[in-house]
């Protein structure tokens, strides 16, 4: 693709970055097929084409006029699901590319009080774990106003009440809090786990069965005290300085434990915040202070189920002839290219493993995407349910906790984490939702060792 950016222009880093990016694109359009807001909507502006030639227009006119509402309306309107991504021959970073416009909508493009009130409370509150839980608190009192709300034209606010969990989650995750997992088998690995702002309060039991799971299997779990959000639901919503403040801030915790060397990865096991760590070194690139800490720490994450497939579990200790179907977060197909691993942990552990038609197209949680635009996150959502209920499982595995949350409301079948699936059937105890199955969940008889075992008396 053709830019015209004066040379001027070109010496702000933001938009050297997009002129690379755009260079790229040969509009072929083969990306608008997969594009889960195109597929929805069928407006070429909706589609990640229409959305790079809005972009490119928008940076190149920034001297005449700041970027127009309807740029902002269809870049909003973005999932950031990456499929487009995947799909792209010219191989267009356009991850990168949104990011810089959001961040260029944010700073440029004033929005109403509503919209901006609404976008602080969620920047103050979700990535804050014991914010979130005290507003959680909230949400039964709230709850009735619901109709209300969509009546007068807070639809977001309504949107926020409806995800939210019916009752108050009072557990804390059991190994969740700072401390290190020590494993009680010959130690293979040590490792840093990120257990993430949104996922101790909402499923405790995720982080519960990823450090049971790596530390039976001899891993030594580190939870390094004073991490928290990697910084992606900012991030995504153009807040570009709060996003890189949370990256700092975990890097700099990281980064006294890495210097010991003991540290063979950082585990993450909510797939869009995987997707956001790995990405430090490109978020922090150009600050001197932190670009080669960030670029090491990108290197050292793994979603628990890379980690996992490379690390070799072994045979399982139970067997289940459960029907699985596994959801493909976008974040981990699209984001960080885990494909086949997730499955082959699956169908090792002895689970019948079927995929979800049209696994490629979001189920519309993306982050606070499902809040924000709460009706094309509706109609993704009933798109990727009736095609869930299509496969007729026991169970439906996910390995990002956004999904898990989107789903679950209105979905009869369980859907749970692919981490907790694996650490029951590694020794683990039945995933909470899944006591009615686990009659079909038996444990493997031992192997007998001594010859004696042999010997009829
Ligand atoms: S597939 Fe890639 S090269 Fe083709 S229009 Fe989309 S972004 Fe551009
Ligand atoms: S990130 Fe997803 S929603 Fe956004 S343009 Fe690409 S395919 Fe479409």
């Amino acid at each position: 693709m053709q830019t015209n950016f004066a040379p001027e222009q070109l010496r702000d880093p933001r938009v050297a970055e997009a002129d690379r990016i755009l260079k790229r694109c040969v509009h072929c359009g083969l990306c608008t097929a997969v594009c889960s807001t195109y597929v929805v909507l069928g407006d070429e502006r909706d589609s990640p084409r229409g959305r790079i030639y809005l972009i490119k227009d928008m940076l190149e006119k920034r001297d005449e006029h700041a970027p127009s509402e309807q740029v902002r309306h269809h870049v909003d309107r973005c999932l950031t699901c990456l499929s487009c991504m995947t799909t792209c021959p010219s191989g267009v970073d356009y991850l990168h590319l949104v990011d810089a416009a959001r961040a260029e909508i944010e700073e440029r493009c004033p929005r109403s009080f509503k919209d901006r009130m609404l976008r602080r409370v969620l920047a103050w509150t979700i990535p804050y774990p014991r914010r979130f839980r005290l507003a959680l608190k909230a949400v039964p009192l709230a709850r009735p106003f619901i109709p209300l709300l969509q009546r007068f034209g807070f639809k977001e606010a309504a949107a926020m009440l409806a995800l939210a969990p019916t009752s108050a989650i009072t557990r804390e995750a059991r190994f969740g809090g700072a401390g290190t997992a020590v494993t009680h088998s010959e130690r293979r690995a040590r490792v840093l786990m990120l257990t993430g702002c949104v996922q101790p309060v909402l499923r405790p039991d995720i982080n519960d069965a990823t450090i049971r799971l790596l530390a039976r299997r001899g891993v030594d779990v580190v939870v390094a005290h004073g991490t928290g959000c990697c910084g992606g639901i900012v991030q995504h919503m153009g807040q570009e300085k709060d996003a890189q403040y949370l990256a700092k801030r975990n890097i700099d915790v990281w980064w006294k434990e890495i210097g010991r060397g003991e540290i063979d990865a950082i585990i993450v096991n909510a797939s869009g915040c995987g997707t956001t760590v790995k990405d430090y070194g490109h978020m922090l690139r150009g600050d001197p202070a932190y670009a080669d800490r960030a670029e090491r720490v990108s290197s050292l994450a793994k979603d628990v189920s890379e980690f996992l497939y490379e690390y070799q579990l072994g045979a399982p200790e139970r067997w289940s002839s459960l029907r699985v179907a596994y959801h493909s977060a976008c974040s981990l197909q699209h984001g960080q290219r885990i494909h086949d691993e997730p499955r082959a942990l699956l169908k090792q552990a002895g689970f019948a493993v079927l995929d979800v038609p049209e696994g490629h197209i979001c189920c519309g949680s993306a982050g606070t995407y499902n809040i924000l635009q709460p009706d094309i996150a509706g109609q993704l959502k009933k798109r990727k349910q009736d095609n869930i209920r299509s496969t007729r499982v026991d169970v439906v595995a996910a390995g990002n906790i956004g999904c898990i949350t989107q789903l679950t409301t209105g979905l009869d079948t369980p859907i749970v984490h692919t981490v907790e699936l694996l650490d029951w059937a590694y020794g683990g105890p039945v995933p909470p939702g899944l006591e009615h199955l686990a009659q079909f969940v038996t444990d493997v008889p031992k192997p007998r060792r001594h010859v004696e075992d042999f010997i009829e008396t």
